[in-house]
């Protein structure tokens, strides 16, 4: 209970026994999977074909999780003109018409829990726990956003003029939103990006992550059976340099949300700028280089813990992930002895087993940028542990968690994705300096503190230029409706996702006289 903790049971109160009917899940995907299932593009309800692709699973490449369809251009074109001419249907429902079919999608991800745990673990080799998290996530966000809707609709100005008229200040949603989303969170962020943009009035197109998009493919399957019209959602699986560019280059869309990595931002950010149409709102969720800077009154256990947790759960595949851990030097041999032992302990295995603490890395790619980028350490850096890997990893794309000193954050040129931890021993006068080089890197997602003096912590955390400061915890982990999250800087454009500002940024204002 201690790993699986409220999610043993649905909002209904009905317990969910995810450890004894595993098998029964797991086969059920195998039959789905087995039986006609080759998934792709959605347009205007009607599922598609196209280019089909393998997805295999990253803890083991001999398993073929399924197929799916790729989107060709033209395909991303007529989503884009169905979407559009859908949006005035869309908008003209109230907020509570359409979070309707948002609640029900909720119940159905419920009610389908075991078999988007195990769709999660296979294509996107999440722990089972990190892949109840990510259900969990989801759910909350399809239950959040349509309150907020209903509140920001609610949220009429009325004015009178001077000369006795009356004025009313209202929003609505913009047209047609571009939604793109990473694989790391290939559940929850999906969904959040449509349902924020789909609560608010807007119609979708959706592209998912090139290696997620089965979960993203079933998920869509269960927005359709909300009875949603179809028209509102587009699902367009393919890759980021041709069907990503389609979307993002178009002069129909009103709005583009992307979570994903800083470089992509960037080309996005290019594509929209080369439209005829003015700009668009762009809400970036981006990388990071996130530090966490540990005192000498910090309790050394606590900051062992929370530094395990946030720098190798889900194998450091989180955009809030501890990289670079800042900590004081008299307290130094003492925290890197302990964590050498905690990390000693760690388990690195198949992500379906109970015992795992760290699976795979997603895919390939990113197993040999991440082994590139060790192999640079071990010729720069100060080696300090790694953890031991199981022998039934061997058929994946692991990388064991390892930890190394170096000297600055500023070694570090880009964000390393995987579960790499770098060590800086700082003085306690070389504080401020500290934080400036922190700050000088250019992200500003999270920053973890452990001090138990708080002029210390609240110092550090008024000059970190980061969305996120998390004090005396780990860094990782917000939670929807009461820790919005999001980057600035490189990290982001600003916006915090399941916080109660989010939707303003999907609608338009229009004023009556
Ligand atoms: P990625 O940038 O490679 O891809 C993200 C999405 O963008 C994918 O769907 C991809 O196909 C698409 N894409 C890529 N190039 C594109 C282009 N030119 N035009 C349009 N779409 C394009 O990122 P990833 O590897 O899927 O995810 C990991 C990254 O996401 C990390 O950098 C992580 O920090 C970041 N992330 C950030 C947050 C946050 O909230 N800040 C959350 C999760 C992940």
């Amino acid at each position: 209970s201690e790993i699986f903790g409220e999610s043993r049971q649905n909002s209904k109160g009905v317990a969910i026994d995810i450890e004894s009917e595993w098998e029964v899940y797991d086969a059920k995907v195998q039959a789905f999977m087995d039986a006609t299932w080759s998934a792709g593009p959605i347009i205007n309800g009607e599922r598609l074909t196209g280019d089909a692709h393998t997805v295999v699973a990253p803890y083991d490449h001999r398993l073929k999780v399924g197929s799916i369809n790729w989107t060709t251009p033209e395909l991303a074109k007529d989503a884009l003109s169905v979407a559009a001419a859908n949006v005035d249907s869309w908008r003209a429902l109230t907020a509570k018409e359409r979070g309707k079919y948002l609640l029900k999608l909720a119940d159905l991800l419920e009610e389908n829990l075991g078999e988007l745990v195990a769709l999660c673990h296979r294509e996107a080799g999440k722990t089972i726990h990190d892949s109840i998290d990510e259900v969990r996530e989801a759910v909350d966000f399809l239950r959040y956003y349509p309150i907020q809707a209903e509140k920001i609709e609610g949220d009429l100005q009325s004015f009178t003029r001077f000369d006795g008229q009356s004025v009313t200040l209202r929003r609505e949603g913009r047209g047609v939103f571009t939604c793109i989303s990473p694989w790391n969170f290939p559940l929850a962020i999906f969904i959040g990006q449509i349902s924020a943009a789909l609560v608010m009035g807007n119609t979708v197109v959706a592209k998912p992550a090139e290696q997620t998009s089965l979960i993203a493919f079933r998920t869509i399957e269960l927005l359709l059976d909300t009875g949603i019209p179809a028209g509102v959602i587009q699902l367009l699986p393919g890759s980021g340099a041709a069907i990503g560019s389609v979307l993002t280059a178009d002069d129909s869309i009103a709005g583009v949300a992307f979570t994903g990595s800083t470089p992509a931002a960037q080309r996005i950010n290019q594509s929209l700028a080369s439209r005829e149409a003015l700009p668009v709102p762009f809400i970036a969720e981006t990388g990071g280089q996130n530090a966490m800077l540990v005192d000498s009154t910090a309790l050394p256990e606590q900051v062992v813990r929370d530094v395990l947790r946030s720098a190798f759960a889900s194998a450091g595949q989180r955009c809030s992930a501890l990289r670079v851990l800042y900590v004081q030097q008299d307290v130094a041999d003492r925290v890197i002895d302990l964590i050498k032992g905690a990390m000693a302990e760690m388990r690195i295995g198949l992500p379906y087993l109970h015992s795992t603490d760290v699976g795979p890395v997603i895919d390939e790619t990113a197993q040999e940028k991440l082994q590139n980028h060790i192999n640079e350490l071990f010729k720069t850096s100060k080696f300090i542990a790694k953890a031991p890997m199981k022998s039934e990893t061997r058929m994946g794309t692991y990388i064991a968690p390892v930890a190394f000193e170096i000297d600055s954050i500023s070694m570090l040129s880009e964000e390393h994705f995987g579960p790499i931890l770098h060590v800086v021993r700082y003085h306690a006068d070389e504080l401020d300096s500290v934080i400036d080089d922190i700050n000088s890197a250019g992200f500003g997602l999270t920053l973890g503190v452990h001090s138990r003096n708080e002029t210390t912590y609240r110092h550090i955390e008024s000059r970190a230029k980061v969305g996120n400061c998390y004090i005396n915890r780990d860094q990782v982990g917000a939670v929807v409706g009461v820790q919005p999250f999001g980057g600035q800087g490189l990290s982001g454009t600003g916006p915090k996702a399941g916080g109660p500002h989010y939707l303003y940024r999907f609608t338009k204002e229009e004023v009556v006289a």
